[in-house]
């Protein structure tokens, strides 16, 4: 392999039903960065049926290319024709670094296209760069051993380097209505008789009654402090007036008291809102890494040596079941 020839970053936009997801223009915003400091192209891989329109958004939010490949077989997601698609792009384009976002479809699309095109992935990262030396090194960093450990991975005799990356890690650019870029249609030949093995015969969709708390601007979340659902009954009410969502700790997940799809951390969801209320929680480093890049942290703790005090903008040291009644109480009261 001629490394040499590999050049550009390449973003999966992913996109459902015609929607392109957030993950996808969160990745472009890293790309950019990535393609500026070594003075490449930012490339986004558009697949679907009817999904060139959306090539001006992927534009709008720092894409310099976008390959489209419209296709009826890309209608709905399939592993196999996805992966057909992008490796036809990989062996015409050849791209050095391919980012791909963590969700359901790409934790499937990732390995499948990395394997076929005898490549590594780094799952999951939580930071990408490009070494400041003259090296120019793409690294790729995760936590590992249980998050006790940070491992920086480089992928240095094949290419694409590949990385998955969670919703909410990275932040998107402001869009740029008036960026100009080129839009550029894959004809991909694919091998039907390998597609036709698999089928999609339903979709069936699930009702969504889950509330996604990456998505929220305000979280108050709560630990093992809180102790039980009663306790999480206050933080509800100080949600409420904050126009927020309540999350926790996996500490009050493993104990029952709250959903799964509430829990921010390395094993729960990675959040990034305007404001992080951590009540009760210790601030220990696999929860941190779900919550440390948010805007504005405020943490309550009865011990003033918490870790959590050292990602906190605003620390407030004392038992929460009587500052945050009172807080909810002031809140209310500043809006009669
Ligand atoms: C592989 C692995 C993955 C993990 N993934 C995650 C993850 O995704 N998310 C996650 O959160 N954890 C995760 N953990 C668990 C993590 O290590 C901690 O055990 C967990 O975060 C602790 O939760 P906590 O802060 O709620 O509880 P604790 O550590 O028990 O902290 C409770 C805090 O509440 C304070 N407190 C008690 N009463 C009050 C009161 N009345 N008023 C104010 N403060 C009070 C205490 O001072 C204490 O600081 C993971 C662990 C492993 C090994």
């Amino acid at each position: 392999m001629n490394l040499a020839e590999y050049k550009d970053v390449y973003v999966f936009a992913e996109q459902r039903d015609g929607k392109l997801q957030n993950v996808a223009l969160e990745l472009l915003g890293k790309a950019r960065e990535l393609a500026d400091a070594n003075n490449e192209n930012v490339v986004a891989m558009l697949l679907g049926k009817d999904v060139k329109p959306l090539a001006q958004t992927l534009i709008a939010h720092g894409a310099d290319k976008v390959m489209v490949v419209d296709n009826d077989l890309l209608k709905d997601y399939l592993t196999e024709p996805y992966t057909e698609a992008i490796t036809h792009i990989i062996k015409e384009y050849k791209p050095s670094i391919m980012l791909i976002g963590a969700t359901t479809i790409g934790r499937d699309l990732g390995p499948r296209v990395s394997a076929r095109n005898r490549t590594g992935l780094t799952a999951d990262a939580t930071k990408l760069e490009i070494s400041d030396d003259e090296a120019h090194e793409f690294r790729m960093t995760r936590p590992a051993f249980g998050g006790n450990l940070m491992a920086t991975i480089l992928c240095k005799n094949t290419r694409p380097q590949m990385s998955t990356v969670r919703p909410g890690v990275m932040q998107k650019l402001t869009a740029d209505a008036n960026r100009k870029g080129e839009v550029i249609c894959v004809d991909v030949k694919f091998d039907t008789e390998k597609i036709a093995r698999v089928k999609l015969v339903k979709t069936v969709k699930e009702e969504k009654t889950v509330t996604d708390i990456s998505e929220a601007k305000v979280l108050v979340s709560g630990g093992r402090g809180v102790g039980n659902k009663e306790g999480f009954a206050k933080l509800e009410a100080l949600a409420k007036e904050l126009g927020g969502e309540v999350s926790s700790s996996r500490a009050m997940v493993d104990a029952g008291v709250m959903e799964q799809s509430r829990q921010v951390g390395q094993t729960g969801k990675t959040v990034r809102p305007a404001l992080y209320m951590a009540c009760g929680i210790s601030g220990a480093i696999q929860h941190l890494a779900g919550m440390e890049e948010s805007d504005l942290i405020i943490a309550i703790n009865k011990d003033k040596y918490a870790p959590i005090f050292s990602v906190a903008d605003l620390g407030i040291v004392g038992d929460l079941h009587k500052i945050v009644p009172m807080l909810t109480e002031r809140l209310k009261s500043m809006q009669k």
